[in-house]
C-alpha cells in the first residue's frame, strides 16, 4: 500500500462526508440480494426454452460487454464529461481513492466507492432491462425476454463482483479465482494514471478491448 499524501488527504475527505448510517454489509446485500431475486422470479416464467431461444444469452452478453466498455471509457473518462453524475464519482472519486499502487479497500465503508450505488440496480432494472424485455417479448417470446433481463442481471451482478474481487486485499482468496487474477491484473494496470484514461476498460471479460485495441500493451 503506498499512498501519496495527496492520497491520503482525498481518502480523508472522502471518509469523513460519507454518512454515519452507511452500512458496507447492507450495500452488498441490497445490490446482490435485489439481483438475485430478480433473476430467481425471471427464471421461474420460463417453458420449454426452445434451441433458438437460448441464442439470447450470448447475444446479451456481447451487448452488455459493449455497454460496459462504453460507459466506462466514453462516460467514465471522457474529459468533456466533466461534472456529470458518473465521471465524478468514477474517475474523481474512484480513480482518486484506489490507484494502481493502493487499490485494496482498507476498511468496510471504502466499499462505497467500489460498488454503485442501490438505487442504479432498480433504475437499470426498471428504465432499461424491463422496457427491452418488453420489446422482446412483442417481437419474438416471453422466453426470449426472460433470457435476456436474467442474462442482463447477470452482467451487471458479475461485474459489481469483479470489481469488488480487484479491489480486496491481495491476500484474499477469491483474489485467486480463476479468471479473476487475469482480470484484477488488467484493472491494476488501468488505475495507473498513466494509463487509465487509454486502456483495459472492459472488467468481466475484455471483449471489447481486444476488439477496440485498448488492451494495455504490457504490465508496468
Ligand atoms: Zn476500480
Ligand atoms: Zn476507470
Amino acid at each position: 500500500m503506498a499512498l501519496t499524501p495527496a492520497q491520503s488527504r482525498f481518502r480523508e475527505r472522502y471518509r469523513a462526508q460519507i454518512s454515519p448510517r452507511y452500512n458496507p454489509f447492507r450495500h452488498l446485500l441490497w445490490v446482490f440480494g435485489t439481483g438475485l431475486l430478480l433473476m430467481g422470479f425471471i427464471s421461474a416464467t420460463l417453458e420449454s426454452v426452445r434451441l433458438l431461444e437460448l441464442l439470447v444469452v450470448p447475444l446479451t452478453l456481447i451487448v452488455t460487454n459493449f455497454g460496459e466498455y462504453a460507459t466506462h471509457r466514453w462516460l467514465g473518462h471522457d474529459h468533456r464529461r466533466r461534472g456529470s453524475m458518473f465521471y465524478t464519482r468514477h474517475f474523481v472519486e474512484h480513480h482518486g481513492f484506489y490507484s494502481h499502487k493502493s487499490m485494496a479497500i482498507e476498511q468496510g465503508r471504502d466499499l462505497r466507492l467500489v460498488l454503485f450505488p442501490i438505487w442504479l440496480i432498480f433504475a437499470m432494472s426498471l428504465g432499461v432491462i424491463a422496457p427491452l424485455s418488453a420489446l422482446l417479448a412483442w417481437l419474438w417470446s416471453t422466453n426470449a425476454a426472460a433470457l435476456f433481463a436474467i442474462t442482463a442481471l447477470a452482467s451487471y451482478l458479475l461485474y459489481e463482483f469483479m470489481h469488488l474481487c480487484f479491489h480486496l486485499p491481495a491476500d484474499n482468496r477469491l483474489t485467486t479465482l480463476p479468471g479473476v487474477a487475469f482480470m484484477r491484473l488488467r484493472h491494476t494496470v488501468h488505475h495507473d494514471p498513466a494509463h487509465m484514461g487509454d486502456c483495459n476498460f472492459n472488467l468481466t471479460w475484455p471483449m471489447c478491448d481486444w476488439a477496440l485495441d485498448t488492451t494495455a500493451r504490457e504490465i508496468p
